[in-house]
């Protein structure tokens, strides 16, 4: 049987971006399948930090880990969020994921090249959305950050590190990709 991992919009999350990320998963993932799960969730209330006007991931991720621990069917869930998410010890986080485990968010806020003033460019936007999902997606199997700076599990301290990496796996996280699905399954 195929893994299958389930997207999942929390908040004000784009359809369409969920949509053109199960495409871009499903190329990059040996033996899984992707689905845009049908109702999202609201943005819990108390994930956002007033006096930083940002949400906390830290709480996001464990509404996608209640939400994943009752699908039974799903290997794990990706959460999606528009807003602009962090963890204490840092001013922003692209995503976060556990590690291992069923539960992963990314947020597309500062994935956008117009946060950075730039002009709306749909086509970076979608490589940069799922550069981040895969990264988050290989935490949930396990994979820690790789020290070469072309792979996906390359750590993403600023968005010229998300850019100047790839979509995909070096060969030696590859591999422990396709053995962690395989051993999931
Ligand atoms: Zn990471
Ligand atoms: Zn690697």
């Amino acid at each position: 049987m195929t893994a299958k991992i389930g997207l999942l919009a929390i908040g004000q999350a784009d359809a369409t971006v969920l949509l053109e990320l199960k495409d871009g998963l499903a190329t990059v993932f040996p033996d899984t399948t992707f689905a845009v799960i049908d109702a999202g969730l609201p943005m819990p209330r108390r994930a956002l930090d007033k006096n930083r006007g940002q949400h906390r991931s830290d709480i996001i991720l464990s509404e996608v880990q209640a939400y994943a621990v009752k699908r039974k069917n799903l290997r794990s869930v990706l959460g999606v969020v528009d807003a602009d998410i962090f963890v204490s010890e840092l001013n922003f986080v692209f995503g976060e994921a556990a590690c291992p485990g069923k539960a992963a968010v990314i947020s597309t806020s500062r994935l956008k090249p117009e946060f950075y003033g730039e002009p709306p460019n749909n086509e970076l936007f979608a490589e940069r959305v799922l550069k981040e999902a895969v990264h988050e997606l290989g935490h949930t199997l396990g994979l820690k950050h790789c020290t070469r700076s072309s792979c996906v599990m390359h750590f993403s301290n600023s968005i010229f590190d998300t850019d100047r990496k790839q979509s995909a796996f070096c060969d030696e996280c590859y591999l422990k990709v396709a053995l962690s699905v395989n051993n999931l399954r």
